[in-house]
């Protein structure tokens, strides 16, 4: 499956106009180390890769239930850090085969395949398409690179990585309305899917990784996620699209409110949390 044309990316059509994309996050760790990173990464003390077995009878589920899903990627941490990202990629492809198939990364990896012909035939021949943030390397080396090996169609920059808001922000005794949950907006098409659940952010769905480094500040209920199973039903899936009680520890009001440069964390608590 080629992509005949290159794939757009699109902030503004991810939340209102695309339907779900799904993202599944295949390891907690990452090869860098970014201040207020929203998936909690620095925090990770395990690579926590995902099983291929696992993975292949969730995706199976997902698409039984989302075959309209536009767009399903493979996120982290830095998804290419599983030893099977790739293999994991081939069987999102056989199974969401009328369907967009992506992986974010940070373009750190892409270094090793750079003359690597066989990596590039398979993102090409299975239409797999690299959103791309561009940390280390400016958007001309990623061009120059996908150009060269004919998969230009297959690259869409992410952001210029140069600058982060603080998205996550754990607090306490925080409203759980309605009204906060449509105003934080940002994830309202997104799928997030992380150890067999989804969840309805990023925040929630990482907290286990700042609770495993910082002690147990956070509480995570059995209503803050679905169990993907197979009585899982498309109905609990569109359902769920609302406040959580987690909501309760994330302060909106203090999100985007600090912006730092691309800096290494310290894994600092304020990072990511307005208590101390
Ligand atoms: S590259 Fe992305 S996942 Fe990795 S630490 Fe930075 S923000 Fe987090
Ligand atoms: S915890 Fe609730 S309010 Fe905060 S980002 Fe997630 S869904 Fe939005």
């Amino acid at each position: 499956m080629e992509l005949t044309e290159r794939y757009v990316f699109d902030w503004d059509r991810i939340r209102n106009k695309d339907g779900y994309h799904i993202e599944y996050s295949i390891t907690d760790i990452c090869n860098r180390n970014c201040a207020c990173c929203s998936h909690l990464a620095p925090l990770a003390k395990a690579p926590s890769f995902v099983g291929e077995q696992d993975f292949e009878r969730t995706v199976t589920i997902l698409h039984k239930l989302i075959p309209d899903a536009h767009t399903f990627w493979l996120t982290g941490g830095e998804p290419t850090l599983h030893p099977r990202f790739m293999r994991l990629l081939e069987i999102s492809r056989n199974i969401f085969v009328d369907n967009y198939v992506g992986i974010y990364s940070n373009g750190i990896t892409l270094e090793k395949y750079e003359e690597d012909e066989s990596f590039w035939r398979f993102v090409k021949d299975n239409g797999i398409v690299w959103a791309i943030t561009c940390y280390d390397k400016d958007r001309a080396y990623f061009e120059t690179l996908f150009k060269k090996h004919g998969c230009i169609n297959n690259l869409a920059i992410l952001h210029g990585g140069k600058r982060f808001f603080n998205l996550t922000n754990y607090s306490e005794n925080q409203p759980i309305t309605h009204e906060k949950y449509v105003k934080c907006g940002w994830e309202r098409s997104k799928i997030n899917v992380r150890n067999g659940n989804i969840y309805n952010c990023p925040s929630a769905e990482f907290a286990e990784l700042f609770n495993g480094y910082f002690g147990e500040r956070l509480k995570i209920t059995n209503n803050d996620f679905l169990e993907i199973n197979e009585s899982l039903t498309r109905e609990q899936i569109d359902a769920f699209r609302k406040e959580v009680p987690f909501c309760g520890q994330c302060d909106l009001d203090k999100r985007y409110k600090k912006i730092v440069d691309s800096t290494p964390s310290e894994r600092k608590i304020s990072e990511w949390a307005c208590f101390e």
